[in-house]
C-alpha cells in the first residue's frame, strides 16, 4: 500500500511540471470492465491466435474470424462508462496540470469523462474504414449495425469489407498521432505513465525519450514494469484508487494557495 508521503511527492511531481504527458493503457479501462485485448494468455485470447486473427493479414483473409472474435469486445465497449481513473485525468486537465493525453486505448472513454484533445496511438474504435475505396464511416451507427445483425459490415460506396479504425498487429502506428506523441515527450517536464506496461512499441519508448532530456517520470500501475527502475516514483495501486487521491491532493494544494 503506497504511503501519504508517497502521494504527497507524486503531487508535488504534478504541481512542479508545467507541461505534462499522460500516457494510458489497458489496465486504466479494465476498471469499466473492458478487457485488455493485447495481453496473448488473458481473457480474448484464451482460444484464438492473436497474430492469427487480430492481424491485417487476418482480417484481410477471414474478416468473419476477425469479427467473431471482436464482437464480445465490441459489445463491452459499447455498454462501457467511464471509471473513476478517466474522470480523475479529465478533472486533471480541467485543472491545468495535463497538456497531453496519449492514450493506447481504442475506446473513448476519457472522451466520455471529458478529456480533450486525446491522442489515440492505437486508433480508436470511433470509426471504420474501407481499406479498398478510403470511405471512413461514423463508429456509434457501425458497431449498432454490426451487433444488431452480425453481418459483415461492407462499405456502402464499394461493397468492400469496413476495417475498424484501430492497429491491428502487422500495422503500423498512424503517423500524425505518433509525432504528436513523440512530440510531447520531447518538451515536457513530467511523463506520467498509468496502467500501461508499456511492452508494446514504439509507444514504450516516449518515457525513455522524455526521460533521456531530463523530464520526471512518475509511473501509476499495479503491475511492475522495465521502467520501475527509471522512474522517480511508482505508485502501486489499482489507478481508480490512486489516480482521484491524487487529483484530491492536487486540487487541494491550489485551493490552499488560493484562499491561504
Ligand atoms: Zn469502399
Amino acid at each position: 500500500m503506497p504511503t501519504p508521503s508517497l502521494y504527497a511527492e507524486a503531487r508535488d511531481l504534478l504541481l512542479a511540471s508545467a507541461k505534462t504527458l499522460l500516457l494510458t493503457g489497458a489496465g486504466v479501462s479494465t476498471g469499466s470492465g473492458i478487457p485488455d485485448f493485447r495481453s496473448p494468455g488473458k481473457g480474448l485470447w484464451e482460444f484464438v491466435d492473436p497474430f492469427a486473427v487480430a492481424s491485417i493479414w487476418g482480417f484481410r483473409t477471414q474478416p468473419d474470424l476477425f469479427y467473431r472474435w471482436l464482437r464480445p469486445l465490441a459489445e463491452k465497449m459499447l455498454q462501457a462508462r467511464p471509471n473513476p481513473a478517466h474522470l480523475g485525468f479529465a478533472a486533471l486537465q480541467e485543472l491545468g496540470l495535463l497538456q497531453t493525453l496519449v492514450t493506447q486505448n481504442i475506446d473513448d472513454l476519457h472522451e466520455q469523462a471529458g478529456s480533450r484533445d486525446v491522442v489515440h496511438v492505437h486508433g480508436s474504435a470511433q470509426g471504420a474504414r474501407c481499406l479498398a475505396c478510403g470511405n471512413w464511416v461514423e463508429g456509434k451507427h457501425f458497431w449498432h449495425t454490426f451487433l444488431a445483425d452480425s453481418t459483415l459490415p461492407t462499405c456502402a460506396q464499394c461493397g468492400s469489407v469496413l476495417k475498424p479504425d484501430v492497429v491491428l498487429f502487422g500495422e503500423e502506428l498512424p503517423a500524425d498521432r505518433l509525432a504528436q506523441a513523440q512530440e510531447a515527450a520531447l518538451t515536457c517536464d513530467l511523463v506520467v505513465v498509468a496502467g500501461a506496461s508499456l511492452e508494446v512499441m514504439p509507444t514504450a519508448d516516449l518515457p525513455l525519450l522524455a526521460r533521456r532530456r531530463g523530464a520526471r517520470l512518475l509511473l501509476l500501475n499495479l503491475g511492475s514494469t522495465m521502467l520501475d527502475q527509471q522512474a522517480d516514483l511508482v505508485i502501486r495501486e489499482d489507478v481508480t484508487l490512486s489516480v482521484p487521491r491524487l487529483v484530491e491532493l492536487c486540487r487541494q494544494n491550489i485551493l490552499d494557495k488560493m484562499t491561504g
